[in-house]
Formats: C-alpha cells, structure tokens, sequence
C-alpha cells in the first residue's frame, strides 16, 4: 500500500535555503544574470524595520552588480483602505528613503506603478490564467482580508483579491528572474511563477517568453516596535529612518523591555531585549549573543543607551544624506521618478507588444 505524505514545511524550506545559497553564489559569479524585483507599497515612511529586513539587501545586489527594479505600488495602497492619505508626500518620502539608504537611479529603476500603463494591461491576460479558488488559498491574501475586517471592518477588496496576480505583472513586465523574499512570502510568488509558466504553455510552447522568477530568501527577521508588536508604517510604533536624533533616543526609552536584570539573547522567551540586542548588533557590527555578554548585570537600562548610540551613530551617515536629499526634494524626486517612469515604460511597451503578438491580438 502506497502512503501518501506530504513533505514537512521544513524540507521545502530546506530546499529553498539551499537553491537562495546556490542563487548567491552564481550573483558573485554573474551578476549581470539577474534582474531582482521588489518594492514598498507607499503607505508612510520606511523605518528601521524596512533597512534592516529589505533596503540594505537592495543596495547590496545593486552594488554587486544585479540590475534591480523597485516598484512604488501606489495602487497596492488603495487594496485595503479608502483613504490614501497625501500620496504624493509619501512617495517623496518613500523615494529620499531608498536614496538615503544607497540606492543609485542611474543603475536601479525607481518606478511607480501607476504611471506605467502596459505593465497594468498585462493584468487582463494574466487574470485569465489563474482561477478563484487558486487566489483564494493564498495565505498572504487571506492573511490580509483578515486584517482589513480587523482594522476597518470591510470585506476584502477585488484588488486586494487579485494582488497576486498584479505581483505577477509587477515581476514579469520586466522579466524579473529573481525576487527577495521571506519565507512566510514563498506562496505569493508560486502564484508568479504559475502565471509564467501557463502564459508560455498556452502562447508561447515553442519558445517560453516569460521566465519562471526564483525566490532570494531573506533573513526572517521581524523588528518589533516601541510597543512589542511588528514594527509597521501604519501602527505608529516605528522609528522612521528619517526621525531626528532626539526621536530616536526617546523611541528607545519608550520601547519595551522585561523585568529581568540580566540581559541575554532568548528570541523565544524574551523577544523585546532579543529586538533590542538585534538591532544594537547589527548597528554595532557584532552579534546578539555578544552584546547580550558585554551588557549582561548591567541590565536593561544599560542596554537601551548601548543600542541607542549604535543606532544613532549607524544611522548618522543615512540621515546626513537625507536631509542633504530632502533639501531639493521636489526636484530629485521628480527627477529620479522621471527616468525610472520612462524606463520602466520603455519596457513595459515592449513586454506588452510581445505579449500581444503571442496572444495574437495585433490587428494591423
Ligand atoms: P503597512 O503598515 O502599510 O503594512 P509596513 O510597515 O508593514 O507597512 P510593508 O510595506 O507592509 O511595511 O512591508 C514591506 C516589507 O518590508 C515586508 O514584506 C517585510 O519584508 C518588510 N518589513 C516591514 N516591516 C518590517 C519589520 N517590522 N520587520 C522586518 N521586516 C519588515
Ligand atoms: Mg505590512
């Protein structure tokens, strides 16, 4: 008798750990080989939170060589809410921040989702390809239906439904071969690849067009904010990246600690020192473990002012650059949207002539 299993979660992480080891490698090897998509929807300013788990990985495979692409999803914002706040203040906030943070425009695409209409048609052909009860197993888009009724007590929106697949158009207008993600983010991009994959077996069989993008897993690793919970853009408990100095130090005096003396790392036990002595660690080029040991008796207090200072001072050369940044920001943003939109155009125009040839709706 044949018994049917399924393989437990931690063999298909496995696997993708070690296929992201071999990706790593072959980038150090080949750069030129990868085009990396990702972005932020344009819902605040980015924070410490967003640096440590997506901005300096960006800057990374950017500065390795990796042709990267950062979409501005200013039309994921209207997925959950009504209200999107002054929009065009975030985006310019959102872009000083990937500046501030090493993000160069003369090498990486800085695009917003709205001004590139090819990129959106492709939706149409792409919703086709995907049934409802596919989208509706995803448990990133049921996570987030749970999440608007809980915020704002409506039902989930066809957009916020169909994000997937607008991810797909996101990743695939540019052929976009490699997409950093958590593992918890691993379903979204399946439904990417099964729209690639059935685009190429019912248009394109003799010559697949789109490629079938890979996962770059990155760290899982979940800042938390000033009130324990996952630091984020629209619970007010962030240290935005472009916060002032006195800010920052009062953001750290407010944030959570446990009633214990002696400091060491336990993430399971004691995840708010384990956040603190994270983010002190990275900051202070060493590891949890050993800022535990260098504070250890001296307690939380002790702890709060090591952190700050690194934070501080870690911090200082990205928020010089910043303000140097915001001083004509009008201008650079314009600037750096200008020819991210236009480039971004350019190949989405020809994505979307393909795509129509494939389909065989070109008419004249
Ligand atoms: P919002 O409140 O609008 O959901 P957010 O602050 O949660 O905003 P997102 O735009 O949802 O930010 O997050 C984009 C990506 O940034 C996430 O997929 C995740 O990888 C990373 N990220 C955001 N917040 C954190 C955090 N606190 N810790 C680690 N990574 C984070
Ligand atoms: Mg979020």
């Amino acid at each position: 008798m044949t018994v049917l299993t399924t393989p437990a979660p931690t063999a298909s992480a496995a696997v993708a750990q070690a296929r992201s080891a071999a990706i790593e490698a072959e980038i150090a090897r080949d750069p030129g080989r990868f085009r990396v998509l990702t972005g932020d929807r344009p819902t605040g300013a980015l924070h410490l939170g967003h640096l440590l788990a997506t901005l300096d990985n960006r800057v990374r495979l950017q500065d390795a060589g990796v042709d990267v692409v950062l979409v501005v999803a200013d039309y994921q914002v209207i997925t959950d809410r009504d209200d999107t706040g002054d929009l065009p203040a975030v985006v310019r906030e959102v872009v000083l921040d990937y500046l501030a943070a090493g993000i160069d425009p003369a090498r990486t695409t800085v695009f917003t989702h709205s001004a590139v209409p090819a990129l959106n048609q492709l939706l149409l052909p792409f919703l086709s390809l995907v049934s409802v009860a596919e989208l509706e197993r995803n448990p990133t888009v049921k996570a987030e239906a749970v999440d608007a009724e809980r915020r704002q007590g409506r039902g989930m929106s066809g957009l916020l439904f169909t994000y997937p697949v607008h991810q797909a158009a996101d990743i695939l207008f540019c052929h976009g071969n490699l997409v950093p993600v958590g593992l918890d983010q691993l379903p979204h991009l399946e439904t990417t690849r099964t729209v690639a994959r059935r685009f190429n077996q019912r248009y394109a069989a003799a010559r697949p067009y789109f490629p079938e993008p890979e996962a770059l897993l990155t760290p899982s690793l979940t800042v938390l904010g000033d009130d324990g919970a996952k630091m984020s853009k629209s619970r007010g408990n962030a240290l935005e990246l472009r916060a002032s100095e006195d800010e920052t130090v009062a953001f750290f005096r407010r944030a959570r600690t446990d009633s214990e003396r002696h400091i060491a790392f336990d993430p399971e036990g004691r995840p708010e020192v384990a956040n603190l002595l994270r983010i002190g660690a990275h900051f202070a080029g060493t590891t949890p473990e050993d800022l535990a040991a260098s504070v250890a008796d001296a307690g939380a207090g002790r702890l709060k002012a090591v952190v700050t200072e690194a934070v501080v001072e870690g911090l200082r050369p990205l928020r010089e650059r910043r303000r140097a940044l915001a001083a004509d920001a009008p201008a650079v943003v314009r600037d750096v949207l200008a020819r991210g939109n236009a480039r971004a155009n350019a190949v989405a125009d020809r994505t979307l002539a393909d795509v129509r040839d494939l389909m065989g709706t070109v008419y004249s």
